[in-house]
């Protein structure tokens, strides 16, 4: 830092210094003029003094000398009395000595007797004097001689004065020496004395500046700490703030990623399946919209592949919802998994699947393909203690061909779907384009069905049933039968499961069972004495909440006798329902019997039926077809005959259409037929017509 102190005290040094000197050669300068000034003046009185009292022998010495060169101009006693009496003037005075010039510049006179003779004549003093301006000048002088004798060191202020003659002319130059020594150590003492005084007031008003510099350098010093100190904290501050800065910043990104990675998360939930991770309907259509195209570009062909799950829907409704979503996830990670041709696999929504096959050449190549994927099926799924066995449905559509955008193609192998599954499990169906006539026949056989009920084109028909021991009617087979105005006799194995997906089914059951309750009483009022009447009954029937409740109110409203009454009931209902059992016990509980349908065909487990509580047991039709040909078959008759027994259940075989299959049937305890042999079902006059009157 600038040492404030250190160039004020060098530089007010050298100032006072300088001013100090300056002052003291001013101040002599002012004395030693004084002291001429004085002298000067006393030295022209001292010079009037000489002319008033010794103005006749100057006048002449002047005079005289005038026009001579050297050589006495007066007589040496005339001299020597002007001397004395000059001496006499000096006497007691500081002039020590005198000199008179004549106009010539020459000595004519001297105090000093040696000079006398000597030319002034170019001397500036003279010259001044000469012309009328009195002149002087200090002189010093290591010696000099004086009328007592010779003194040293002295100084001298000789003065050069006119001396005026008559009509105030200048007739000559006196020149006299004066001692101004007394004068000039008095000046040398005062100057001493000035300069203590100035240096001493210098030095005061220097130590005083000195101070108060010292002062303010502590006080800028003090204020150079503050101010380093207020740059230190600022510095911290600063840092502070940086790192207060570069926290805000690393936080700024760090939000900045968690805000990506929520984004990435929405887009990756925008076009995937949550639950499988696989992609999802918007992805695979976006994927084979851009594949489609690739198609057409490259000449190529591809595959759309819809799959659905076989039997997922028992699966989720007897081991639930979460045994159903690993079965989901499992079935996803063994497509991906095992097979290699599926180029793209997407999850449409519950057990729907769907993928895609580029560079199809032929057929051949997609059926491979479907082949591959009903073989991942194969093995059991292994969920926890749960062992089980599925099996897919595939419909398949071709690009180009099959459709002409995307959803066409989606929709059209969904329908190829529909197709495989309704000719069995685990198979595969090539779309066609009578099955979207189909359909579209599909949707006008619904919309017709709609008013069949309200129409009353929908009647019952009644087949019998015969004991197989005596030939006896023991109950009939109340089948429906729809009569379209449009569309002429519509089979039930048309127009019942079309019922059932569209829901129709709940008022045509209903209408059945009520139907075949009010034919009970009706033929019982009759005298027809008929002791059961058998009513098919939906899964969808039972699945509702109120089908007991509904069937008993049915009862009670018709006034049938319970016992007469039989449902029959399929397998399916117990893979459907987990309370089966329950259900079908409060069935019981009102007094109605119970049979097990199309028995042989579904794929309950033979522990499940020894708890199921039915009273008989239906043979399926597909069965009796194979006695006499198919060996299998008769051993699964055998069986199932061997199995009824031992459970303690009655056995019925349907579809029995020759003694020889009746013989067969009975000969291994069948208990009742019903079948073609017997009779075609009719309608219920006609039942009543043919049976009535038969012992
Ligand atoms: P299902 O319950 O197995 O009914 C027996 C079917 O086999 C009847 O066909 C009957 O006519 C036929 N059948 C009986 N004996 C023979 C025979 O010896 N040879 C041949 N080839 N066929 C025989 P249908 O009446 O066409 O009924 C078909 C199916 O429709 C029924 O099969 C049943 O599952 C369903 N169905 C009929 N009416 C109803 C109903 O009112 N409600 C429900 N839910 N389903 C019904
Ligand atoms: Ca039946
Ligand atoms: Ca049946």
């Amino acid at each position: 830092m600038f040492n404030l102190s250190r160039y004020f005290s060098t530089l007010s040094f050298v100032l006072i210094v300088l001013a100090a000197g300056g002052l003291g050669l001013l101040y002599r300068e002012l004395s030693l003029h004084q002291i001429s000034e004085l002298a000067e003046s006393r030295n022209v009185a001292m010079a009037q003094v000489f002319e008033n009292a010794l103005r006749q022998p100057l006048e002449r010495l002047i005079s005289v000398s005038i026009g001579r060169d050297g050589g006495e101009m007066l007589r040496s006693g005339e001299v020597e009395t002007l001397r004395e009496n000059s001496q006499i003037l000096m006497r007691d005075t500081a002039v020590i000595k005198v000199n008179i010039y004549n106009r010539l510049g020459l000595t004519v006179f001297s105090t000093d007797a040696r000079q006398v003779g000597e030319s002034r004549l170019e001397n500036p003093g003279f010259r001044s004097a000469i012309n009328g301006v009195v002149l002087s000048e200090l002189v010093h002088r290591n010696t000099a001689d004086t009328m007592e004798g010779s003194v040293s060191d002295v100084d001298l202020l000789s003065s050069y004065i006119p001396i005026y003659g008559e009509g105030h002319m200048i007739e000559g130059v006196f020149e006299l020496y004066q001692d101004v020594s007394p004068f000039m150590a008095q000046s040398r003492r005062s100057l001493w004395w000035v300069m203590a005084g100035v240096l001493s007031v210098c030095a005061a008003l220097y130590l005083m500046q000195y101070l108060v510099v010292r002062r303010a350098q502590r006080i800028l010093k003090e204020q150079e700490g503050r101010i380093k100190s207020a740059r230190d904290t600022l510095e911290i501050q600063v840092d502070a703030r940086t790192a207060e800065l570069k926290r805000a910043n690393s936080q700024l990104e760090e939000e900045v990623g968690v805000r990506r990675q929520a984004e990435s998360k929405l887009n990756y939930l925008a076009y995937h399946d949550p639950l499988t991770g696989l992609a999802n309907r918007r992805c695979f259509i976006e994927r084979l919209e851009e594949s489609m195209q690739e198609a057409v570009r490259s000449e190529q062909r591809l595959a759309v592949l819809f799959i659905d799950l076989d039997q997922f829907k028992q699966v989720n409704d007897s081991l639930g919802h979460g045994v159903g979503d690993e079965l989901l996830v499992a079935v996803a990670s063994r497509l991906s998994e095992h097979v290699r041709l599926i180029d793209m696999l997407a999850r449409l929504g519950g057990d729907e699947f769907i993928c895609l096959m580029e560079g199809v050449r032929n057929e051949e190549d997609v059926a491979l393909l479907a082949q591959e994927i009903n073989a991942a099926f194969a093995a059991a799924f292994l969920l926890g203690e749960h062992e089980l066995f599925l099996s897919a449905s595939i419909g398949i559509c071709l690009y180009p061909g099959d459709g002409d955008n995307v959803l066409e193609l989606m929709r059209n192998a969904d329908t190829a779907m529909y197709r495989a599954k309704g000719q069995g499990r685990g198979l595969f169906h090539f779309y066609t384009p009578e099955m979207t006539r189909d359909a579209r026949e599909r949707i006008r056989l619904e919309n017709l069905l709609r008013g069949a009920l309200d129409n009353d084109e929908i009647s019952l028909h009644f087949q019998p049933q015969v004991d197989a021991a005596d030939g006896r009617l023991v109950g009939a087979e109340a089948l429906a039968r729809w009569d379209s105005p449009r569309l002429g006799s519509v089979s039930p194995v048309r127009f019942i499961p079309l019922a059932e997906d569209s829901g129709m089914i709940i008022a045509l059951g209903s209408w059945v069972l009520r139907e075949s309750c009010r034919q009970i009483v009706q033929w019982q009022a009759a005298g027809f004495d008929l002791p059961q009447v058998s009513v098919n009954i939906s899964v969808k029937q039972l699945e509702r909440p109120g089908f007991v409740n509904d069937l008993a109110a049915i009862i009670a409203e018709t006034g049938v006798t319970p016992a007469c009454l039989k449902l029959e009931i399929t397998e399916s209902v117990v893979l459907a329902m987990a309370d089966a059992c329950a259900l079908l016990e409060r069935v019981r509980a009102l007094g109605v019997t119970l049979a097990l349908d199309d028995f042989g065909t579904g794929y309950s487990s033979l522990s499940y039926l020894k708890l199921l509580p039915v009273d008989q047991l239906k043979i399926d039709r597909s069965f009796i077809i194979g006695i006499g040909s198919n060996s299998g078959d008769e051993a699964i008759i055998e069986t199932v005959m061997a199995l009824a027994r031992s459970l303690g259940f009655e056995v019925l075989a349907e579809g029995v259409e020759t003694v020889g299959q009746a013989e067969f049937l009975s000969g291994h305890g069948c208990h009742q037929f019903q079948g073609f042999l017997y009779g075609k079902a009719v309608a219920a006059d006609e039942f009543q017509a043919t049976w009535q009157a038969r012992p």
